[in-house]
């Protein structure tokens, strides 16, 4: 029962790729979680092994075909592993939320999209959980794949050195983080806040709780009328 991340994809050499550095290696490494690819191309059944095919309708570009995608699928989930996810920009976006339960679960199951994506009915039969990165459009679902999954990694028991440090990053608390500083304390005229230079603990969360605020406020007004709303 170690975290799985299982990817669907027509490029299976893009894995693990950045998740095979540093704090997601590692923890691969030792065990902690687990990475494994198959490769959609597999599960073609003609002699060309062809996976996408023109839109009905007509249109520009190439749509995965849903024969395909399902055998994959099928012998994706056939030990349990859930959710399948989609990556998709028509998805919900990628909220911290989303990630922790990702993290707390058995793992994913994960579909990278390639040309125009998927065709519709086998995200229909199979309830796929569509989800997006962002409002923009990537050329295929495999550098999504890569960023949630090291999202889902680093929250994993083990994997990061001082889990206190999670507690008060940015989204945990519902606001943006303060913003850091470390060695020199001169550095090209500008000088570190002298509040974090006095040692004085109460202080120092307090600024830090106010600059938490004050960017939000600034930067995201929706995450600050949430806060808000929660602390009323
Ligand atoms: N025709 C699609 C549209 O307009 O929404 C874009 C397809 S995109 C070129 C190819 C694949 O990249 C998608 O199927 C999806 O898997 C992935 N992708 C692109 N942008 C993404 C995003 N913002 N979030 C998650 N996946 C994305």
């Amino acid at each position: 029962d170690t975290w799985t991340a299982r990817i669907l994809t027509l490029f299976p050499e893009m894995f693990p790729g950045p998740l095979g550095q540093s704090l997601a290696g590692k923890a691969l490494e030792k065990g902690i979680w687990r990475l494994e690819t198959m490769d959609i191309r597999g599960f073609a059944t003609d002699r060309h092994r062809t996976v996408d095919d023109t839109p009905f309708g007509g249109g520009a570009g190439m749509v995965m075909r849903p024969d395909v995608v399902d055998a994959a699928l099928e012998a994706a989930t056939a030990d349990g592993l859930k959710p399948a996810i989609y990556l998709t920009p028509r998805g919900r976006l990628l909220k911290q939320e989303l990630v922790q339960e990702l993290a707390a679960g058995p793992g994913l199951v994960v579909l990278c999209g390639r040309y125009e994506g998927l065709d519709e009915r086998v995200i229909e039969a199979r309830g796929l959980l569509e989800v997006s990165l962002g409002d923009f459009v990537l050329s295929g679902g495999e550098p999504a794949a890569l960023a949630l999954i090291d999202a889902c990694v680093r929250l994993l028991p083990g994997v990061m050195g001082a889990e206190a440090t999670l507690a008060e990053e940015s989204f945990n608390t519902g606001l943006l983080e303060y913003p850091h500083y470390t060695r020199p304390a001169e550095w090209s005229g500008r000088s570190v806040p002298e509040v974090l230079m006095s040692g004085h603990h109460e202080k120092i969360r307090r600024w830090r709780q106010e600059q938490a605020e004050e960017t939000t406020r600034l930067r995201r007004p929706d995450l600050w009328d949430a806060y808000r709303k929660r602390k009323a």
